[in-house]
């Protein structure tokens, strides 16, 4: 371990990093070197706490046993299988224990390697189905403004973060968008789910009108937008969504790659708001974050729409060399295992409550326009800098990686996920420590 620290690689050009301001990151870098349940060690040899549960994904808290253990045996067992016209027990056992936790309509899993593949192959077994069942003409996708849906093209259609789409041409094309649901001006510092804005819902029909539902095969939200700066679905929103494509024969699909996995106090979102989507997107905590993987769930009716002419032929011409792979489906198990044994696909239900009066107390700091919470998720808006919009949640991110927390920034918003094995003195830590921060006036 000791040779580990106060060692940085000499040479970091090499490496475009994602997402990352790379010029002002590699004159200043931060690295990890390693990880226990709620911290992580720098390079230089100190404990961050982590408010974020890496990206959103760490819900069990990091190198849990249960989980390199399986990872471990798997690798020197089985280390890796084709995925397609052959299989391996993991990824059938897997599967079924994924159908165990899932909302009660949903019946099949398809297996990918990250949210954004999950996003994809939702919107082709979308798009699919509704030509199985015979209705070719449904090829619209709705999305939603300020969605996140990964970075790939049909994730980045969908999508509605400007700054994710403009760089890459028109995209996919019959692509419509339904207005966000973020109304500061009515519900800033709304604890849980905000009054106003579950009829902006009826947005979807007013583009069903506009379009006509025999065009529209599907509807994609994130029940919770986290990337976005974390937007809370309004009281009775998703109900009327689901109501509208009901009513209207569009398949509904809940990108839960966030939600999924305990983080609102449910397996899922669908079951902590009571509302079945048709196609459920998940990855992240599916494996801890651990190896990358992802799952897409449907219904009964779906899968079966594919399961029609001869035998031996394949019914949906889609996957990945490493779908169902064993390393990640050990681990997924491992993981599935570890929120059982600790029951923490529930434990942010417990929780919540002192979370929420945890992160509410901080409006008094200087510069907070605006704090929303569900669940384990919590976020906290900063008045940009005039003419320097997220510098100032930036400079916050650095000064709570400084003092020994980590949060995440998107825009203006300070987002917080963390481990949902936090307890309540380490939930009084981190919110002591970003206090501090934001006292600063930074
Ligand atoms: N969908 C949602 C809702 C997400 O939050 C994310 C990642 N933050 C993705 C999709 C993409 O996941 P990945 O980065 O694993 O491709």
């Amino acid at each position: 371990m000791s040779n580990r620290l106060n060692s940085t690689p000499n040479d970091l050009r090499a490496f475009w990093m994602p997402f990352t301001a790379n010029r002002q990151y590699k004159k200043e870098p931060r690295l990890f070197v390693g990880a226990k349940d709620m911290h992580y060690t720098t390079h230089d040899g100190r404990q961050v706490l982590d408010g974020t549960a890496g990206l959103w994904c760490v819900n069990a808290g990091h190198c849990r046993p249960l989980i390199t253990e399986a990872i471990r045996e798997q690798a020197g067992e089985l280390d890796y299988a084709p995925a397609f016209q052959l299989g391996h027990p993991k990824a059938f056992e897997l599967a079924n224990r994924l159908i165990d936790i899932a909302p009660d309509n949903m019946a099949h899993v398809l297996y990918t390697n990250s949210g954004s593949e999950s996003v994809e192959t939702a919107l082709k077994v979308a798009l699919a189905y509704q030509r199985v069942k015979g209705q070719g003409s449904r090829t619209r996708l709705i999305g939603r403004e300020r969605g996140y849906h990964g970075v790939n093209f049909g994730g980045i259609s969908v999508g509605g973060i400007v700054s994710n789409r403009k760089m890459f041409g028109t995209l996919l094309t019959g692509v419509d968008h339904m207005p966000h649901t973020h109304l500061p001006a009515k519900n800033a510092f709304t604890k849980g789910m905000p009054e106003h804005g579950g009829d902006l819902a009826d947005e979807l029909e007013r583009i069903v009108t506009l379009h006509d539902a025999s065009t529209i095969a599907a509807v994609i939200v994130e029940p919770v937008s986290g990337s976005t700066g974390v937007l809370i679905p309004p009281k009775g929103y998703l109900q009327r969504l689901r109501e509208i494509c009901t009513k209207h024969g569009i398949l509904l699909i809940f990108d839960e790659v966030i939600t999924g996995f305990g983080r609102l106090g449910a397996p899922f979102a669908s079951q902590y708001f009571d509302v079945k989507p048709d196609i459920m997107v998940t990855a992240k905590g599916l494996t801890n974050g651990v190896i990358p993987m992802g799952a897409v769930f449907v219904t009964a009716e779906i899968h079966d729409a594919f399961m029609q002419g001869p035998e031996h032929m394949i019914e949906f011409f889609h996957g990945y060399t490493y779908s169902g792979n064993p390393i990640a489906s050990a681990a997924a198990l491992g993981t599935l295992d570890t929120y059982r044994d600790e029951n923490l696909l529930t434990r942010a239900a417990e929780i919540a409550p002192y979370w929420e009066e945890k992160l509410h107390s901080l409006r008094d700091c200087p510069n907070v326009i605006d704090i929303r919470n569900l669940g384990l998720i919590g976020a906290i808006e900063l008045k940009p800098i005039d003419g320097e919009p997220t510098k100032r949640a930036f400079n916050a991110f650095l000064e709570a990686y400084n003092d020994g927390l980590l949060i995440r920034t998107t825009g203006d918003i300070i987002a917080l996920s963390p481990p949902l094995i936090i307890t309540t003195e380490q939930i009084d830590e981190l919110f002591d420590k970003l206090r501090k921060v934001l006292e600063r006036n930074i």
